[in-house]
């Protein structure tokens, strides 16, 4: 008897000693001093490609050096990359609504916009099929497009996930290369979205200010996801009855079934899209940069746990109340800041990781995690040697953190490393409380599970319906990817510290953990890493 609590007491001490104490006590400020720099006025908001950027990398090559972290790209520490540009010469293009050779012009800003993301063709002339949330999961026997003659035809999709496709899964499905292999494969030539005003991030009027900016897109073919794509665009929710017109159908109807987030009716909008489009397109370069700290154990430090954040942000664009620089302070000099300060403290403890650490800073993620899409399939040390990515992008230290949101919590014993370590620290786990809007696949991880490799990404977390949960919302609806996100705006140290602390254990967890971390068994995601998945 008395052996046995012996025993379980044992086991339970073992547990805790397996969470490694963080290499410092963070106070934040440290990080404060790193935005402080990245997202000064100078650095002219880190568009891709951008003098600015260039300023901020060179920034984060020198604390590199200076914190005696290895260089580890393909260059330095640099990966230099190819990408193409394109940005819309709206003068010489045009959107009308055709009906009966009747031409209803567009107000291209006010009705719609083309989306560059897509190689447009000059002119089409098509009709309009309103597709619903445009998805086909399989998995779940669920189909939007069946039943649906879209053979020439524009493809118009309501953004969102119905609610009985799980999140990871339906995530997955509504990225734009899933859609459109879907679309493509129903015989569409194009899709244009109308986005769902009640999860919309951003108001119409900022969306539209962004689309005169260029898009991007890596200038190898082998990258090319949205081959046959001839249009794509966005329309105003508030003037899609428009396109519902002629289709005996209602905008307002669709909103009412989207509220209980149920599969939507489908069907023709019995009415084309006349579409001329002019673009301007240019081939640019910029680079990842790569640091890495080596492994002490003679086997595992040839296996990598990768921290990763993106540096590029939006640049310089039309001003918002007076202000035209997108300085990009949470999104996302604030995940650079924990990598350098992450980086610098681990070099520097006496407690060194078994396996070695990445720290990837990437470029191009707004313009479609497009650097993490390059080096997930070229990375700068061997395939197989990745055992996992921990991604920081926008962690939001707005309030003091009791609680951290995991995305991608379910899916690989990442999940348990992270409750582990949060359970030492006194902090809440929580899932991501909202599925629909994509968060697992919105940023770079999503890169690397697509190539097999476990990962997840963090923020500080609040309850639903607390005064947390407001300040959370209030500050995407007034500050995500606006010039405001900027240095004055009010951020939590203390929060910014804890998470660091707790990131920085999770690394040395998943570092030092005999095992490299898996799949879970019921992991939609788990496909990716079997040898003869992925692609
Ligand atoms: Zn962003």
């Amino acid at each position: 008897m008395r052996t046995l609590i012996l025993l379980t007491l044992a086991t339970i001490t073992l547990l805790a000693q397996d969470v490694p104490n963080p290499p410092k006590d963070f106070d934040g400020k440290s990080w404060w001093d790193h935005i402080k720099v990245l997202a000064a006025d100078n650095m002219e908001g880190r568009e891709t490609g951008s003098p600015g950027l260039k300023r901020a990398e060179a920034y984060i090559v020198d604390q590199l050096k200076a914190a005696g972290i290895e260089p580890a790209g393909a260059s330095g520490y640099y990966q230099p990359i190819k990408f193409i540009s394109r940005e819309i010469d709206e003068k010489s293009s045009s959107m009308a609504l055709v009906k009966d050779d009747k031409a209803e012009p567009l107000t291209l800003g006010e009705d719609a916009f083309f989306s560059t993301r897509v190689d447009l063709a000059p002119e089409v002339d098509v009709p309009l099929v309103f597709v619903g949330y445009g998805l086909n999961v399989p998995e779940q026997d669920y189909d939007d497009l069946s039943g649906l003659d879209l053979k020439g035809k524009i493809a118009v999709v309501f953004s969102g996930i119905p609610a009985s496709i799980p999140g990871p899964l339906g995530s997955h499905y509504s990225t734009q290369a899933e859609r459109w292999k879907a679309l493509k494969a129903a015989g569409a030539i194009g899709a244009i979205n109308i986005p769902n005003p009640a999860s919309m991030d951003i108001p119409w009027s900022r969306m539209t200010l962004a689309r005169a900016r260029p898009s991007m897109d890596l200038a190898d073919p082998e990258f090319n996801e949205t081959a046959g794509e001839k249009i794509g665009g966005v329309i105003n929710p508030a003037h899609a009855d428009k396109f519902f017109a002629a289709s005996g159908h209602s905008f307002q109807e669709i909103l009412d079934v989207s509220k209980d987030r149920k599969q939507l009716p489908r069907f023709p909008l019995n009415i084309s899209l006349r579409a001329r489009a002019k673009t301007i397109t240019h081939t640019l370069e910029s680079s990842n940069v790569i640091g890495k700290l080596p492994g002490t154990d003679p086997a595992l430090k040839n296996e990598y746990v990768i921290l990763s954040a993106h540096v590029d942000h939006l640049g310089i664009g039309e001003p918002i109340n007076g202000d035209r620089i997108y300085n990009g302070a949470m999104d996302n000099a604030s995940g650079d800041g924990v990598l350098l300060d992450v980086a610098a403290a681990l070099k520097s403890s006496a407690n060194k990781p078994k396996r070695s650490l990445l720290f990837l800073f990437v470029t191009a993620e707004e313009k479609g995690l497009l650097g993490s899409k390059y080096f997930a399939a070229h990375p700068t040390v061997p395939d197989k040697s990745m055992v996992a990515d921990i991604n920081i992008d926008m962690f939001l230290p707005l309030y003091p953190m009791k609680m951290v949101t995991v995305y991608g919590l379910k899916e690989s014993d990442l999940g348990d490393e992270i409750r582990q370590v949060a359970n030492k620290d006194g902090i809440e786990v929580e899932d991501d409380p909202e599925p629909q809007r994509n968060s697992f696949i919105r940023s770079d991880q999503y890169n690397f599970i697509r190539h097999g490799i476990p990962a997840l990404t963090m923020k500080v977390g609040y309850r639903p319906g607390s005064p947390e949960d407001k300040t959370f919302h209030d500050w995407l609806h007034e500050r995500y990817h606006a010039p405001s996100d900027d240095l004055k705006q009010p951020v939590d140290l203390g929060a910014a510290g804890k998470y660091e602390q707790v990131i920085s254990q999770l690394m040395l967890t998943v570092a030092d953990d005999e095992r490299r971390p898996e799949w879970k068994q019921q992991s939609f995601f788990r496909r990716y890493a079997q040898p003869s998945g992925g692609e």
